[in-house]
């Protein structure tokens, strides 16, 4: 009987927990022994493994978070704590490991796959920061909680005649900015990718405030100066009274929407499908509809594809 193993890494995001549902289910489904590790990496360095069975992931597919707890753990970034995770790992036979989480995770699914221990990377992020894949798990429900905020702060917008930012998460991907702020209609979106062009944000803004527009909202990522930062600065260039409002930590809760559910059933399934295949050292990827594998190193030496089409019509769109 094989014998894998799954954890979830990094940030925790909605529709992890659909993930662990399917990698725990279809191992069993192929008579494979699962186990979960709590607390991502930091469980590895720890020991803290049990067995998983059907009803293990019973109720909760529709769950946000992740019932197997993550961590950042600085301990398995030293050589010392990669060894411990190591030995770990080797002492209780683990013959596959399934890493749900971000791009630093699959880095440290990489140290143990060249350490000998079969690993395959599954995307979970809100950010939808990894290259090749068009989508990792939670990033749709992330855009549609804030396209449910922006659609509430338009409200009071409106009623109040006022300019309003709205700081979303991603310190180096405008992913989430970019698509919320095309679904609920931004006048404008800063993003990390491109510089923030104050005079043209300001230009559209007062063109809009001109021609008597009652709501202006303006979606901000964190990684592009932050919403205080951008805030600010209008508010000086326009003299209009601005409200500021950071999305922070709910972005990350919440039930996960149906893509995001199935995208996770897909995606952790396929994990295991590679594990018994005896093809490992890959992260699973979404690739125009089609759930596929590539190597680490294939996908460490891409770079996030950007829609500047999306981008460029956003712009045209608020015009
Ligand atoms: P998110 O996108 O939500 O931030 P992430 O997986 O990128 O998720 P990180 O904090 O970067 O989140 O990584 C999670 C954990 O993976 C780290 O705490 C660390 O234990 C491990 N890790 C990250 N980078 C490396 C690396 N270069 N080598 C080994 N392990 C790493």
């Amino acid at each position: 009987m094989k014998k894998f193993a799954v954890l979830t890494s990094g940030g925790d995001a909605p529709g992890m927990n659909a993930a662990v549902r399917a990698a725990v289910r279809k191992s069993i489904y192929h008579q494979a022994k699962i186990y979960g590790i709590r607390h991502g990496f930091l469980g590895l360095v720890q020991g803290e493994l049990f067995p998983m069975k059907l009803s293990s992931v019973a109720d909760i597919i529709h769950r946000g978070g992740t019932v197997l707890q993550t961590a950042r753990s600085p301990e398995f970034l030293t050589e010392e704590g990669q060894k411990k995770a190591i030995n770990f790992l080797q002492k209780e036979k683990i013959e596959g490991l399934v890493v749900i989480g971000g791009d630093g995770s699959f880095r440290g699914a990489q140290v143990l796959q060249k350490a000998g221990i079969a690993t395959v990377g599954v995307p979970g992020t809100i950010d939808n920061d990894i290259p090749i894949t068009d989508y990792t798990i939670g990033f749709d429900t992330a855009v549609n909680t804030v396209t449910d905020a922006i659609n509430k702060v338009r409200d009071t917008a409106t009623s109040h005649e006022r300019i309003f930012i709205i700081e979303v998460m991603g310190r180096n991907s405008g992913q989430i900015a970019l698509h919320a702020g095309l679904a609920g209609g931004a006048e404008s979106i800063v993003i990390p990718e491109t510089p923030f062009n104050l005079e043209e944000v300001c230009n559209r803004l007062m063109r809009g405030v001109k021609r008597g527009k009652l709501h202006s909202v303006i979606l901000v990522a964190e990684g592009a100066g932050g919403g205080i930062y951008v805030g600010d600065e209008i508010k000086r260039v326009t003299r209009q009274e601005v409200r500021v409002m950071i999305l922070g930590h709910l972005q990350r809760g919440g039930t996960p929407t149906a893509f995001d559910r199935i995208l996770a059933s897909r995606m952790g399934a396929k994990a295991i499908d590679l594990l018994l295949e005896d093809n490992s050292g890959q992260a699973i990827v979404s690739r125009n509809g089609r759930i596929e594998a590539v190597p680490y190193d294939e996908l460490f030496a891409r770079k996030k594809e950007f829609s500047w089409d999306d981008y460029h019509l956003a712009s045209i769109l608020a015009i």
